[in-house]
């Protein structure tokens, strides 16, 4: 993915949104308490369009719980485009 590419996708909030849910679950849901992927059920959505979801243990969590995002006022735009610089300088491939 071209930073081009990834700027066309990011547009819109919920298309920021989409990319930083699949790059953040790429390996299923994962419950941050009990760890059990694919536990959780969709909750609901916050004002920035997150998805929460709660797991079967009880705990709700979101799409940024326990990443840089959690509780800042970053917009995930932002996140994307330096986890996109990021991945540059590591050869890290994302999308
Ligand atoms: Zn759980």
């Amino acid at each position: 993915m071209t930073i081009f590419e990834l700027m066309k996708l990011i547009q819109t909030k919920e298309g920021a949104v989409n990319i930083f849910r699949r790059i953040r679950w790429q390996n299923g849901i994962l419950c941050p308490k009990c760890g059990i992927y694919e536990s959780a059920e969709k909750h609901s959505k916050n004002r920035l369009g997150l998805q929460k979801y709660r797991c079967i243990c009880g705990h709700v969590f979101s799409d940024t719980s326990g990443t840089a995002l959690h509780k800042r006022r970053i917009d995930v735009r932002h996140f994307l485009i330096a986890l996109y610089e990021f991945s540059q300088t590591k050869g890290i491939t994302i999308g």
